[in-house]
């Protein structure tokens, strides 16, 4: 693998940080305060084409390859992590899956919207009663002759509230195939799926995160994205990829909390010089430095095998489970550096503990991305 940036992919880069300085550092507090993060940033985000990575330009994509994505992706979750989730989901997995699955017909309706940030996104698998065993889902689709007609509830939906489209995974009636989940398009305004604001996160709280009721909701069968019963092998090809997406933004959390801390430790000064002269404040950066690397590396490398068609599921569940449990020690070390300070929040390093710890737990619990591992290692499921 070469790890020299294309001249491609520094600009990109660079496009990234000056978007993250100019649209999104000005307002990181003020939105994690208010918990909602400015709607207009999506259309700035589609504007710039970060809405589109990886996605054909035939379909209002901005093409680039998957480092670019991971890239962009890190400067965004550097900058804030919720802005960053908006893009993961409705770029990373909802646009790229209807790419992937969807028929020529819903490339169409869906992807220069959603690539262009005038439609937000958003996946529904998770339910309140199956979260880690996504595969138990019990909302139904009964197919009714050209429509089916769908009943469940939806929990945690990232973007739910603001989102034009739910990519929802429904278990369909007489399926065949995989466990008999299907995948389908839903427009949120169909009659009978109504939303409810989730509050009180413990970080992302800038992000619309709500629970999705569906009551009789009438979807046509052209809606259904892939074939019938097959909407769970989306569901985990699509989460494969969001998986690099999400250790990409963690990547960026833990690259924040370096320059944070690296700046303070330069500034503040106790015992009469300024803290970076302590040895056992330099043990806590150097620490946060040994983890920004690593995590990029796994990350990039997941990049790289998908950019070059190669199997890339465990190893994208290997960056993932990495990535995030760095990202919370990065901040938590980044706190220490900052002491008092770091407790509240005109400082960083406390967002960026609270917005890292969900990283732990969405996409695939810690524990989840292991049994991941371990069957592909010894060949059993432990789940
Ligand atoms: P549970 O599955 O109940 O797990 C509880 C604990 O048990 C965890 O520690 C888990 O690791 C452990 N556990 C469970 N099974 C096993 C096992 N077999 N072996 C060992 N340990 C196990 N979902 C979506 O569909 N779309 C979204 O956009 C989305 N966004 C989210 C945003 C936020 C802010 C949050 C908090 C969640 C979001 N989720 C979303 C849901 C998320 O993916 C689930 O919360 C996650 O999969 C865990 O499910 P759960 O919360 O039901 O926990």
């Amino acid at each position: 693998m070469n790890l020299e940036l294309s001249e491609e992919q520094a600009a990109v880069r660079r496009l990234a940080r000056d978007f993250v300085a100019r649209e999104i550092a000005p307002h990181v507090v003020a939105w994690d305060r208010a918990e909602e993060v400015d709607r207009g940033i999506v259309k700035k985000l589609g504007d710039v084409g970060f809405l589109g990575l990886t996605v054909p330009e035939e379909y209002g994509g901005s093409g680039g390859d998957h480092l670019a994505y991971c890239l962009v992706t890190e400067e965004l979750g550097r900058g804030d992590s919720s802005v960053r989730g908006i893009v993961s989901v409705s770029l990373g997995l909802v646009a790229k899956t209807i790419a992937a699955y969807g028929d020529e017909e819903q490339k169409r309706r869906w992807l220069p919207g959603l690539t262009a940030g005038e439609y937000v996104g958003c996946f529904g698998l998770t339910e309140p009663g199956t979260g880690s065993d996504a595969g138990n889902l019990t909302t139904r689709a009964v197919r009714d002759g050209d429509e089916y007609v769908v009943n469940g509830t939806k929990m945690f939906i990232t973007n739910g509230t603001w989102a034009d489209v739910v990519l929802l995974f429904a278990r369909s009636t007489d399926a065949p195939g995989h466990k008999g989940v299907s995948a389908f398009l839903v427009p949120t305004d169909t009659p009978g799926l109504s939303r409810r604001a989730i509050h009180g996160k413990l970080g992302l709280r800038g992000q619309a995160t709500a629970e999705l009721v569906l009551e009789d909701v009438r979807v046509p069968a052209s809606a259904m994205l892939g074939p019938e019963g097959k909407g769970f092998s989306v569901a985990m090809s699509a989460l494969a990829k969001g998986r690099m997406s999400v250790a990409a933004g963690c990547v960026g959390i833990a690259q924040a909390a370096l320059d944070a801390a690296v700046t303070y430790a330069g500034e503040r000064e106790q015992f009469g010089a300024p803290i970076a002269r302590h040895q056992l404040v330099q043990e806590l950066i150097s620490d946060i430095a040994v983890d920004v690397d690593a995590a990029r590396l796994l990350t990039w490398r997941v990049a790289d095998l998908i950019d070059r068609g190669e199997p890339f599921a465990v190893e994208s569940s290997k960056a993932k489970l990495f990535a995030s449990e760095a990202a919370v020690r990065a901040a938590n070390n980044a706190l220490q550096v900052f002491g008092g300070y770091g407790y509240i929040d005109e400082y960083p390093a406390g967002k960026l503990l609270r917005d890292a710890r969900v990283m732990t737990l969405y996409e695939g619990t810690s524990q989840i991305q292991k049994l991941l591992i371990g069957r592909s290692l010894t060949g059993i499921s432990a789940f």
